[in-house]
């Protein structure tokens, strides 16, 4: 027979006992959006997605901390969800949708195109609930960088406690191509909202992605 889980339990522990350090969340938001701008790259110079014009098209991650509303804020501009990405990869405790596009990578592409593909750090599909460890909500806005799938924006909540919610959002809502993060911080957290301190994390936890990172004070 196979095992079942207690969901509810299981992402006490993710969140509880997995790791040591609370900060590391800000090293897997980091990851996962490095991994969206390398899986976009990679689908772009294998043919898979249209390239776009610089100024629309700059592939970056931008860490906003806003201390007056307690929030840490991530965005990418890399491939964003669809309204089933968020269900199967934020909505499935272990489930690595990265591990899964370098296995696809690697059946569809060639020489050194897999290789780009190699360069994603996720595969555990546990890190985005280490967001969990600070936060008592955590907001997902995204949007597909496929015409078709993008036509529709999603907004992805969760207290972190055993549901989530999906619903759709208006575009001026998401990003126009990625996902923006919202960690809406514990109270003795609040560390987090703090841009210097963010800055500092930041720096730390960045120094292994290829993509150019920004901090913003505030969220405007
Ligand atoms: P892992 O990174 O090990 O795959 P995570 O728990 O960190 O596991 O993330 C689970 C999955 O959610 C990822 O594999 C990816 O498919 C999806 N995901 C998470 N963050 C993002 C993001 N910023 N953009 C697009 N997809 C994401
Ligand atoms: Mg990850």
């Amino acid at each position: 027979m196979e095992f079942r889980a207690e969901t509810q339990k299981l992402l006490h522990i993710v969140t509880h006992s997995l790791y040591t350090d609370k900060e590391v969340f800000i090293r897997e938001l980091i990851s996962n959006a490095s991994d969206a701008l390398e899986k976009l790259r990679f689908l772009q110079v294998s043919g898979q997605a249209p390239s776009v014009p610089e100024e629309e098209g700059a592939l970056r991650i931008v860490i906003s901390a806003d201390p007056a509303a307690k929030t840490f804020t991530i965005e990418d501009s890399g491939v964003g969800m669809t309204r089933e990405d968020c269900i199967d990869n934020l909505g499935t405790i272990a489930k690595s949708g990265s591990r899964k596009f370098i296995e696809e990578a690697n059946k569809a592409a060639s020489g050194g195109e897999s290789e780009r593909a190699q360069a994603l750090i996720g595969q555990f599909g546990v890190g985005f609930y280490s967001s969990f460890i600070v936060s008592d909500k955590v907001e997902v806005f995204t949007r597909h960088f496929d015409a078709d799938k993008g036509a529709s924006a999603w907004h992805w909540t969760s207290d972190g406690l055993g549901s989530f919610n999906i619903r759709e959002c208006p575009l001026d809502e998401a990003p126009a191509r990625g996902s923006r993060i919202v960690c809406h911080l514990k109270p003795d957290c609040l560390e987090f909202a703090n841009p210097q301190n963010c800055k500092t994390k930041a720096e730390h936890f960045s120094s292994f992605i290829s993509f150019p990172l920004y901090l913003k004070e505030g969220t405007d």
